[in-house]
């Protein structure tokens, strides 16, 4: 089987291009490392055995030429590339509009052209600013005003979502759709707003954990070798296409406890500063109170549910974090 993962040199894609490689399938990526980095696959580029079935493009995936060739001679495509975390869409509101939706249709476009079964990464960002739980594939969407830029990220993301099903109707295109709720685990780098790299980091330097407004609001954390797995089955099972799924965790916890359990595990004697949004992101930001997955319909098609508990994914991130002191991922 050959493979194309966008998004590939990413955290979440580089852990998927990991897992087709050990599968002994062929395995292309595209990559223009906007956030993602060469580091996150140097190690598969240097394995032996994946040499001469490991192939690293990095370049937009709006270069038409090159997305025709790659789409052209891969049997599946993953599409992972994506403006992703909050401070980087605060940062370059149009970059990330335009990767999202025009790299997007570029994808569908290709996978059209050429019949190739596509699976979309969606987030759970698409939900905006419900309080209910959990979320449930059906719910309405709930946003901001166009003024808050964190909500352009959501907008994009469900126009992906729009424009992958209307191929699916029209044109009959073997698409799946995965909504992503906070993935974590080793090579996420805190750079981009993301909590857990960015406590662990905070914690293992003795710094205070930044935790941005009362600290009440709720997450729940899905380690990234299972998100893996729930992409794996979606993209092998039939039964999947032509719908939207949600990916994600069950176990809820707070921001400020989540850091209170990352000071305990990492044994630091950092402390905790609650920041102010205005403080932490200036303007243009509204944070969601609560996010938590319905999996059920996932486990009801493809049997999946998450492996790593929240205690699981700290040790693994702690432990990897550890080891790399003073690099991109802190
Ligand atoms: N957060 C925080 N301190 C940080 C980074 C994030 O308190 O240094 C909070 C953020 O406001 C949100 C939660 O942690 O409520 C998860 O943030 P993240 O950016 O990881 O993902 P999001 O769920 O916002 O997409």
């Amino acid at each position: 089987m050959r493979v194309l993962i966008t998004g590939g040199a990413g955290f979440i894609g580089s852990h998927l291009a990991e897992a087709h490689l050990n599968k002994g399938d062929e395995v292309y990526v595209i990559d223009d490392l906007s956030t993602g980095f060469l580091d996150n696959i140097a190690g598969l580029q240097k394995e032996k055995r994946f040499k001469d079935r490991f192939f690293v493009t990095v370049d937009s995936i709006l270069n038409h030429e090159k997305m025709l060739e790659l789409v052209g001679i891969c049997d599946q495509v993953y599409h992972l590339a994506a403006a992703v975390g909050v401070l980087y869409v605060l940062a370059h509101p149009f970059e990330s509009i335009r990767t999202n939706i025009q790299g997007t249709e570029k994808v569908l476009e290709l996978c059209n052209k050429f019949k190739k079964r596509v699976l979309i990464t969606s987030s759970s960002e698409v939900y905006g600013k419900h309080l209910h739980a959990p979320l449930v594939e059906t719910d309405n969407v709930i946003y901001g005003p166009s003024t808050k830029f964190r909500w352009s990220y959501a907008a994009s993301k469900l126009m992906d979502e729009f424009m992958a099903l209307a191929y699916h109707r029209t044109n009959g295109l073997d698409v799946v759709i995965a909504r992503l709720f906070n993935t974590v685990g080793p090579r996420q780098t805190g750079a981009y707003g993301m909590v857990i790299p960015r406590f662990v980091g905070q914690a293992l330097e003795g710094k205070a954990l930044t935790v941005y407004g009362d600290g009440k609001q709720t997450r729940t954390f899905t380690y990234v070798k299972d998100v893996v797995d729930a992409l794996m089955g979606l993209m092998a099972s039939p039964d999947a296409t032509g719908q939207v799924f949600n990916v994600g965790g069950t176990e809820e916890i707070s921001i400020e406890s989540l850091a209170r359990k990352i000071i305990a595990m990492t044994g630091s004697d950092s402390t905790i500063e609650y920041i102010p949004y205005d403080v932490a992101f200036a303007k243009d930001f509204e944070d969601m109170r609560r996010r938590v997955p319905s999996i059920q319909k996932i486990k009801d098609c493809i049997g999946f549910e998450p492996k790593t508990d929240l205690n699981g994914i700290l040790e693994n991130v702690i432990k990897f974090m550890s080891e790399r002191k003073g690099t991109i991922y802190r």
